[in-house]
């Protein structure tokens, strides 16, 4: 199922076709209008001009069958070609730590890899 034409506005950053789900925790999420199979997210109308969605997380989750009355979804933000993707700041410099590693000693930040 697709969001029809009421439920549908555009991405104040690209400009792209876009419609809101809310969340179990009550969040609004912005999602492309096209379904996509490997969408991280299942919505589903509830209402008119409502929609629910759920993220899927975990991969044993995502292989489940779907409810048949949920599609498919991707997050906007992810596709956004605009809006400028999340970075991590600069972790600001420690003085406390790096007396701990003795005079001149440099804390390297831990940082996940992608
Ligand atoms: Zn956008």
């Amino acid at each position: 199922m697709k969001p029809n034409a009421r439920e549908v506005t555009r991405c104040e950053d690209c400009k792209a076709l876009v419609f809101f789900a809310v969340t179990k925790g009550g969040e609004r999420q912005c999602l492309d209008v096209e379904p996509d199979p490997l969408g991280t997210v299942a919505a589903y109308r509830v209402d008119v001009r409502v929609w629910w969605c759920r993220t899927i997380t975990a991969a044993a989750e995502a292989d489940q069958v779907a409810h048949p009355l949920e599609t498919r979804f991707r997050v906007h933000a992810a596709t956004c070609r605009r809006r400028p993707r999340a970075k991590q700041g600069e972790i600001p410099f420690d003085a406390a730590a790096a007396s701990l590693t003795g005079a001149g000693g440099v804390v390297v930040p831990f940082r996940r890899r992608r």
